[in-house]
């Protein structure tokens, strides 16, 4: 067997917009790792360019020009059985397309790095197991060992704790601080608040808007600058495609522009008419009020929930690429009564403590920093299915409400329906509602080679679990009987099996020169 490669530690942000690798330097401070375009942001973008898979800035550009031939954001759909758009005549699975960005990303960093192999990869706190396994697939197919696949919010909090100084240089936390992170990214917002205690990493409680991000902010200006367009000229730059794809461009670089400039201007082309239009912050902050009122809102949902008050909340992070708006800072300022921190890059903070995390499970770094636990809760119930008794109708009985800090298990009782009954089939499933269809499907769990003779009745223990990264166990008793391990097999609707994820691994890899 080869010695295993002592490798630095490294982390990834695989992002819905962006990803971001990083790994720890010599000095123990994680640093993001340039793309071979010399970009810290790859990203989330790829295109299938007859034989070449390119991903990165490349295939963003080319969404203007050739999008039937781009795969965008694959995050999106990943837990899905295939990605919704078909290209060249193909169909691929959200969990290929998260591997070749990855596969990019690993490429790349080895570059600065040196070899690796294992990583931490991020996920949103609100991904459900689903999402958990597909994204833990994609690595695989992306040749990565994931050592833990850990919430974005948690991440950046040890990133914000470990650099600040809170954490001290064990990584543990100086004194008991509770923090809320405000994650507005391109197309998702989620909100989390969190305790650091010593060793301990808690989620309180977690929530989002999860189809809420900067695009939102940038379609706004793009209409702004439409219809500007079609008042002077009568024909609207929205029905051709180039024209929307530089609109879209323009859009998203003024928006930017106004982070830190009071105004911007923007010039839209199209046949032979040209329109220039000129936009102030307070203008685009008005025209984008209600989307920011909408994170407000989730803002105060969440401590709700949590049933805390802002005296409780010590600090405010900010995470994301489009808390840069001062109207973010200004809104949470006003909220919580205190200065939110941005002395982190927002779109690093994820990707950096994905690399400390990284180190804490690397065993020739166990003696610089240690191991820190971190807790969770499940963003989603756990339950089965079970027909109903009067009606004959499945319904869904929970069994892990969400919210429950894990790992947990629960146990359920089951009977065999006759004598010598060989195998029992459990359909698992996550979500709030008691009609089975409305609820994500994990699986159907057939229990094998149950003991000769049994007679109808017969108690079959089924303990389903979470573990620390959210992922699931199960574990099989039969009449009692608990030193036997039955053989049972999940079949995931949605997922790659085993064989697939092999060939996917294969095929990727055998791209590259
Ligand atoms: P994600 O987590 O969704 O992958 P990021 O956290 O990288 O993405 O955020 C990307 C978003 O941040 C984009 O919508 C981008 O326009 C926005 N953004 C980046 N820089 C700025 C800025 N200076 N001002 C406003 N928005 C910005
Ligand atoms: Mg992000």
């Amino acid at each position: 067997m080869n010695e295993p490669i002592k490798q630095a530690p490294v982390g990834i942000d695989l992002g819905t917009t962006f990803s971001v690798i990083a790994y720890l330097n010599e000095n123990g401070r994680p640093e993001s790792v340039p793309n071979s375009e010399g970009d810290l942001l790859t990203h989330s973008v790829i295109l299938f360019d007859d034989q070449d898979v390119i991903v990165g800035k490349e295939a963003a550009k080319a969404m203007a020009s050739e999008l039937e031939l781009v795969a965008e954001c694959p995050k999106r759909q990943i837990g899905q059985r295939v990605f919704d758009k078909q290209i060249a005549g193909r169909r691929y699975p959200p969990e290929a397309l998260q591997g070749w960005i990855l596969r990019k990303l690993k490429l790349d960093a080895v570059r600065t790095v040196g070899e690796f192999d294992q990583a931490v990869i991020t996920v949103p706190a609100y991904f459900d197991e689903v999402r958990r396994k597909a994204t833990q697939d994609s690595g695989f197919i992306a040749g990565i060992k994931v050592q833990d696949i850990i919430n974005e919010p948690t991440s950046a909090a040890i990133a914000y704790g470990y650099l600040s100084g809170w954490l001290d240089q064990k990584g543990l936390a100086v004194e008991k601080t509770r923090f809320l992170v405000y994650d507005l990214g391109g197309g998702t917002f989620d909100v989390t608040i969190m305790e650091a205690d010593g060793r301990d990493f808690k989620t309180i409680a977690t929530d989002g808007d999860y189809q809420l991000g900067g695009r939102d902010w940038d379609q706004r200006l793009i209409d702004h600058v439409a219809d500007a367009f079609c008042d002077a000229n009568g024909f609207d730059p929205r029905e051709n495609s180039e024209a929307l794809g530089k609109l879209i461009r323009d859009c998203k670089d003024a928006k930017e522009t106004l982070s830190t400039r009071s105004r911007a201007s923007i010039t839209c082309a199209f046949g032979n008419s040209t329109q220039r239009v000129e936009i102030t912050r307070e203008q685009f902050l008005r025209m984008t009020q209600d989307l920011l009122d909408r994170t407000d809102f989730t803002v105060r949902q969440t401590m709700k929930q949590a049933n805390l008050k802002w005296t409780d909340i010590d600090r405010v992070l900010l995470v994301g690429g489009s808390t840069r708006m001062p109207a973010v800072v200004d809104m949470l300022h006003g909220l919580s009564g205190k200065a939110p921190d941005n002395s982190l890059s927002p779109d690093e903070a994820v990707a950096h403590g994905a690399a400390i995390r990284s180190a804490m499970l690397l065993d020739h770094y166990s003696d610089t920093i240690p191991i820190q636990s971190i807790r969770n809760v499940n963003s989603h119930s756990l339950g089965v299915v079970a027909n109903e008794i009067e009606t004959g109708l499945p319904q869904v009985v929970q069994l892990i409400p969400r919210n429950t800090p894990i790992p947990v298990n629960s146990r359920r009782i089951f009977r065999t329906h006759k004598a010598d009954q060989e195998s029992i089939l459990v359909q698992i499933v996550e979500g709030e509602s008691k009609n089975p269809a409305d609820c994500s499907q994990i699986g159907r769990c057939t229990i094998w080679d149950l003991p000769e003779d049994l007679p109808i009745g017969t108690p079959i223990e089924v303990k389903f679990g979470y573990m620390e990264n959210g992922r699931l166990t199960i574990k099989v008793k039969v009449g009692g009987e608990d030193r036997r391990a039955f053989r049972y097999e999940l079949k995931r609707p949605n997922g790659l099996t085993q064989e697939q994820l092999e060939s996917w691994r294969q095929y990727i890899s055998s791209a590259e020169t």
